[in-house]
């Protein structure tokens, strides 16, 4: 199965790969010099390049999706036209370019961006974020190939052996090969350059992630949302590897990635809170209706029952629960985790982070048919537990 998927994810390596070669290519076929007006080649092998990828692909035209996209898209390339960040691989010479965000119809995960700021989101990785704030980070990460260079620089460096693969196609070409035969010797050439070119591929992902945290801080998204993002990819990785994670290709592995980009967003002090990205469990208030015909309410969270509320005087169960579960809903926005969950003096009551999120009526206790020091010890535990799923799910 992991050999399967790393022949899948060799293909996709292949095919972004061999649209960075073909515009190059183009450019020696129209005999024009890489290193002269270097800013015009880039968007010039870019449009190429992009050229050939449009007439390749089959787009998703959904207004919804485009509008989302290309919203998210607009927000980071007005950051990345107007601030330089520091290039660890490539070059942070800031470049107004005109970026364009298309969505292409394929299931598999992945994005991809050309010379000059022409970037395909794949509709498998629309399907596969869980928010706007994920959406923004893998397409501030495409937006930093561009932003800084980095097919222009790997085109640089490696010209010598581009030339000598642009006479071998040329001379098939003028030998009278047609149009179809140049992806197979592209493809064969971009194996050979897959193959050299790993510790630039790994530099150029680094710096892409590091320069898109810092993209994402001038934009109205959570650059936690990059973080939730990488963690989850590197689960699925192992848990779901009949699934194309596209976006791996001639990546390091996405744990390592995960670890330098919570370092970034840590030095940027923001607080991790990842519930405010991602689709975690939200907290819901249930009616019940008992045998009696009263009808009562409960807390839960996800499939974690917290507790079921009584009448009190005038106050009804709804209301308490309501309360409740706002309250709740806040501490867990608030980045509440395991260790903030303790128990109050005499163990009649539950704290969550400092504060006492929960103290049990003796008609609560009444109603779950223990005491009421008994009550809050399991609504603890329950809340223990909606940690420990939810730790379980990220890992
Ligand atoms: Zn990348």
């Amino acid at each position: 199965m992991l050999k399967g998927n790393l022949m899948i994810a060799g293909r996709i390596s292949v095919v972004r790969w061999k649209y960075i070669l073909i515009a190059a290519l183009l450019c020696l076929a129209m005999a024009m010099p890489l290193h002269a007006e270097e800013a015009e080649d880039e968007v010039k092998i870019g449009n190429n390049a992009a050229t050939q990828v449009d007439k390749e692909s089959k787009f998703i035209t959904d207004p919804v999706l485009v509008q989302r996209v290309q919203a998210i898209g607009k927000a980071v390339a007005d950051v990345a036209n107007t601030k330089e960040v520091p290039a660890a691989y490539g070059s942070s010479k800031v470049a107004k370019f005109n970026y364009s965000f298309k969505i292409l119809d394929d299931k598999e995960i992945n994005a991809f961006s050309l010379p000059g700021g022409h970037v395909y989101i794949n509709k498998g990785l629309l399907d596969y974020v869980q928010s706007d704030d994920e959406l923004a980070g893998v397409m501030a990460h495409e937006v930093a190939h561009a932003a800084h260079h980095h097919a222009m620089h790997l085109i640089k460096t490696q010209q010598q052996q581009m030339l000598g693969v642009g006479v071998a196609v040329l001379a098939s070409i003028l030998a009278g090969a047609k149009g179809g035969d140049m992806a197979g010797i592209a493809y064969m050439a971009n194996l050979i350059n897959i193959a050299k070119m790993s510790d630039y591929g790994k530099e150029a992902e680094f710096d892409a992630d590091r320069t898109a945290v810092a993209f994402m801080a001038g934009t109205k998204y959570n650059p936690v949302g990059m973080l939730t993002f990488m963690e989850r990819l590197a689960r699925d990785e192992i848990r779901k590897p009949e699934v194309n994670y596209g976006i791996f290709a001639n990546h390091p592995p996405s744990r390592l990635r995960a670890s330098a980009i919570l370092k970034e967003v840590k030095a940027l002090g923001l607080p991790i809170n990842r519930r405010l990205v991602t689709k975690y469990v939200k907290v819901e208030v249930k009616s019940v209706k008992l045998e009696s015909g009263e009808s009562l309410s409960e807390v839960w969270v996800g499939d974690t029952k917290i507790v079921r509320l009584a009448d009190i005087g005038k106050t009804k169960s709804l209301d308490r629960a309501d309360e409740l579960a706002d309250r709740l809903g806040d501490l867990l926005d608030a980045g509440a985790g395991m260790k903030d969950v303790r128990m109050g003096p005499g163990g009649t009551s539950v704290i969550l982070m400092g504060t006492t999120f929960y103290t049990p009526t003796a008609d609560d206790a009444a109603l779950a048919g223990q005491s009421i020091s008994k009550l809050a010890d399991s609504v603890a535990k329950a809340l223990q537990m909606v940690f420990h799923k939810e730790k379980i799910q990220s890992l």
